[in-house]
Order: structure tokens, then sequence, then C-alpha cells
């Protein structure tokens, strides 16, 4: 039995043969057909589409990746007024989505009754609603679930404390694992993630993470690959590669097969039939850009953003006709994984 059809099978890997399958394309046909199986398997054809609203690019954090960072002087800077957020919320339910996805650079410019404000309203409007926006404290979390937030997104980056370290000046590595045990603990339908391709991360260290991220348990988990910004002090560090990205994705997708995974924007950046490639290697939802105007490029994490002079409505018929193109539908339920509906239920995950 080869490596790839143990994991299918059992969905279990060591950390010796995921550093095999990533150091080697021998695997790759094999682990991508695989992983579309397994998904396919246990979550079906349909992809959800979850808005993702980007309401404000202000971020008070330095990560040495990312073109939001506070020392970036290269970017004009904006924040969404609440009403505003609310109405591009509505306009994108009116177009059929089902998920709006909240996320900013790590601030606190908005009250927490504010934002108790906007995801009640959302919920309201019967979508359901993800949080994006970084590390609070468990009061905080407290009162976006009690205000109906069902889910919220944390990636991890890396599990390499030194080199988490090193990309993200004065932040803690304990502190960002303890907010997602809090998550965890308090009910949110919980998502991680990771980068793959930083400058000085290994091979062995992105096995870690992927064997963490199952261990875990949690209920969706985004890779991005890499991808170097002129404004960061990593201006000159090589891009990740897409495939070692997609292979890490694939990877996980037979390690936990009822989770979501999103087929990631940084992808289609770097190949231009990223996501749909993505979706045949194990993916299961996409995240189209629900912001309008000028703040689609101002909320320039990465360079290459696609869709920047898109509506949120022609994205929406865009993608929507790519899912179709390869034989996959629109699902039409509220987006939880089912990795989280079978935990619900009382079901081990
Ligand atoms: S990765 Fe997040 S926390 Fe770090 S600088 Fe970018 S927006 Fe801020």
């Amino acid at each position: 039995m080869s490596v790839i059809q143990k994991a299918y099978l059992t969905n279990s890997l060591t950390h010796g043969e995921i550093a095999d399958i990533l150091s080697s394309d021998e695997y790759n046909k094999r682990l991508f057909y695989y992983a579309d199986l397994t998904r396919k398997e246990h979550n079906g054809d349909g992809v959800h589409l979850k808005g993702l609203l980007e309401f404000s690019n202000i971020c008070s954090k330095n990560c040495c990746y990312c073109g939001l960072r506070r020392q970036n002087k290269n970017l004009k800077r904006y924040m969404l007024k609440p009403k505003e957020i609310i109405g591009l919320a509505r306009k994108a339910v009116s177009y059929g989505y089902k998920t709006i996805v909240l996320q900013s650079g790590e601030n606190n410019i908005y009250s927490i009754d504010e934002f108790c404000c906007v995801t009640r309203s959302i919920r309201e409007m019967g979508a359901h609603v993800t949080l994006s926006i970084g590390e609070k404290s468990e009061n905080e979390y407290i009162a976006y679930k009690n205000a109906g937030a069902n889910r919220y997104l944390l990636r991890i980056e890396t599990t390499d404390e030194k080199l988490y370290k090193k990309l993200h000046p004065s932040m803690s590595h304990e502190n960002r694992f303890e907010c997602l045990k809090i998550l965890k603990k308090l009910g949110y339908e919980t998502g991680s993630g990771s980068l793959v391709g930083l400058p000085g991360q290994s091979i062995s260290s992105i096995a870690e993470d992927i064997l963490f991220f199952q261990k875990s348990g949690f209920d969706m988990i985004g890779i991005g690959p890499f991808i170097s910004n002129e404004n960061t002090p990593l201006r000159a560090a090589k891009n990740g590669s897409f495939y070692t990205a997609l292979k890490v994705m694939a990877i996980i997708r037979l390690l936990m097969p009822k989770i979501n995974i999103p087929a990631s924007t940084a992808m289609e950046t770097l190949d231009k039939n990223g996501r749909v490639i993505a979706l045949q290697s194990g993916a299961n939802v996409v995240m189209p850009v629900i912001t309008e105007g000028e703040y689609r490029a101002l909320y320039r994490l990465y360079p290459g953003k696609i869709c920047l002079n898109d509506t949120p409505s022609h994205c929406m018929s865009c993608i929507s006709g790519k899912i179709r193109s390869i034989g996959r539908t629109i699902s039409q339920t509220n987006g939880d994984s089912n990795n989280f509906i079978y935990k619900t239920l009382g079901g081990a995950a």
C-alpha cells in the first residue's frame, strides 16, 4: 500500500511521511487525486461561498511579511463605519452569500459594543458571521459569541516558535495558542492555518504545522503561499511555491477529511487557475471579496491580489461559473464544516 493510500484509508501520516511527500514530486498525482476523493466522500460536491468583507486595513502589529503592518507608510489606511459594514453585508446577502467573513488588521478602533451591533445586524439578515480580527481578550471573544458570531479564524502562521518570533516582532506565540484554545472552549467553529514558503521555514516545520492542526481538531484550515511584499522587510525574499502550498492543503484534507478548506485567493495570485486547481485537490470553500471600490486595492496584504477592479456581484457570478464548469455546485447550506456539525452532534470528528 502506498503512503498516500494509507493516508486516505487511515487519515494518518507520520512526521517523516509528510516530510517525504513534501520533499518529492513523485506523490503529487496520487496525493491530489485522493485529497479530491476524500473531499467528495466526506463533504460532497457543494462549494461554500463566503463573502470576505475587509472592513479596515489599520493594524497595530508589525508582521514582517504583511503589507498592512504598522510600519508600512506607503499604504493609505481606511476604516469603514459600522453602518457601511452592515450595508455591504446586506448587499452580499442579497447576492446569495450565507456567510459574511469580517476581516481587518488587528486594532481596537471599534468598540466592543459597535462590533457586537454589526455582528447582530448581520445575523438578523439570516447569514452566519465569521470573525477574523486577531488576538483579543477572552471577554471580547465572549461578547462577540453572545452577539451571535459563529466562527473565528486565527492563523498560527507557523508552529516554529523561533521563526514566529523573528517574523512577529513583540507578539507572543504562546498567546496565539492560548487565544485558539479559548475560541474552541467558547464553542466557536474555529479555523487556523499557516503560510507556506516563509523565509527560514523548513519542510520539517511545515510537517509539524500539519500535525498540530490535526491534533488540535480545528474546523477549518487556510493555507496561503508566502508572497513577498515590496513594502515589508521581506521584500527581497523569494515567493513560496504554489505546488508546495497545494501539497500542504491536500495532505491536510487527507488527515482532516471533514473540515472546511478554502481555495485561497493568494493561490490564484501565483497561478491563474489557482482556486480551481485547489478545489480539485481537496478544497471546498471560496471566499470572494465583497468590499467595494478602492478598499479592495487598499487591503493589500501582498502584491498581485486578484479581482481588484471587479464588483462583488461580478465576482459572485465569475466564481460560480468556474465552480460549475468543473462539475461542482454552490452549497446552499450555512457553511458550517461537517467536522463542526459532527462534533456538535456528539460524534468523534
Ligand atoms: S498579518 Fe495581521 S496582525 Fe500581522 S500585520 Fe498583517 S494584518 Fe496586522
